[in-house]
């Protein structure tokens, strides 16, 4: 799959977890994104917003319906070119365990040090990765994470994960409460960051609060994995 202009579309979506299972997670869900354009995705806990998320990235694959990048089918790529193309920072992210650059330059593999220095300068997390020590004895970007390297707050992973995103550079972008882990301070300057990465790009973003997504080309509300209300902020 190369994504030229990152457009995206959900066609009549339906998912569940298992099957037999008394209604759907995703219950026929129609969503065309244009490229470039920003929506911002809300509703209530539950109602299916990381799981439309996690179906583009074929975490699990749709039941009815098709979801396509580009106009192409998601099932008919390589899991690498999907991640190629969707950048995601997720509620609640899970690092690889290995080292800090790994991590960082996963999905990016030629970034430079440089590069990938820069990101984590613009993600607010470069100190803190400065800092870093595992029990094997390496320090910084060579330091492990995880089971057994070094313990990284919430914050600090979502953070990772944003700097990653920054430096990853794709077209399409998925926000999954992504600076929801972080004080306000910290969340203000990575906001502006995002923003300007944001330019040009296609982006799904989801948020609880209504003040972090006002500023989105178009507002769709989810209930029970079904569209019940979209518009402008303005409008709703
Ligand atoms: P939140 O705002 O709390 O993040 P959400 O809108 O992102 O909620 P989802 O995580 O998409 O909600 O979950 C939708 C429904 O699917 C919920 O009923 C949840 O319990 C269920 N669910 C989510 N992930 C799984 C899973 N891996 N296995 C089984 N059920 C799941
Ligand atoms: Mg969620």
């Amino acid at each position: 799959l190369e994504v030229k202009s990152g457009g995206l579309d959900y066609d009549n979506v339906s998912f569940n977890y298992w099957r037999g299972k008394q209604g759907s997670v995703i219950d026929g869900f129609s969503l065309s994104v244009a490229p470039g354009e920003k929506i911002g995705l809300v509703g209530r806990s539950g109602s299916g917003k990381s799981t439309l998320v996690n179906l583009a990235l074929r975490m699990f694959d749709v039941q009815d319906g098709a979801i396509r990048i580009d106009g192409q089918d998601v099932r008919a790529v390589t899991q690498e070119s999907l991640r190629a193309a969707i950048g995601l920072v997720s509620q609640d992210t899970s690092l690889l365990h290995r080292s800090v650059r790994e991590n960082l330059k996963y999905g990016r593999h030629d970034a430079t040090d440089e590069e990938m220095i820069r990101a984590a300068e613009q993600a607010n997390v470069h100190d803190v990765i400065m800092g870093l020590a595992d029990p094997q004895g390496r320090t910084g970007y060579d330091a492990h994470v995880g089971e057994r390297g070094v313990k990284l707050s919430g914050g600090q992973r979502q953070r990772v994960a944003i700097a990653r995103v920054l430096l990853k550079n794709a077209p399409i972008l998925v926000l999954d409460e992504a600076t929801s882990a972080l004080d306000s301070e910290v969340e203000a300057a990575i906001q502006e960051q995002l923003t300007q990465l944001m330019r040009g790009k296609t982006v799904i973003a989801i948020a609880h609060r209504l003040s972090t997504i006002a500023a989105m080309d178009r507002l769709v509300v989810l209930e029970q994995g079904r569209i019940v209300e979209e518009g402008t902020h303005a409008q709703l």
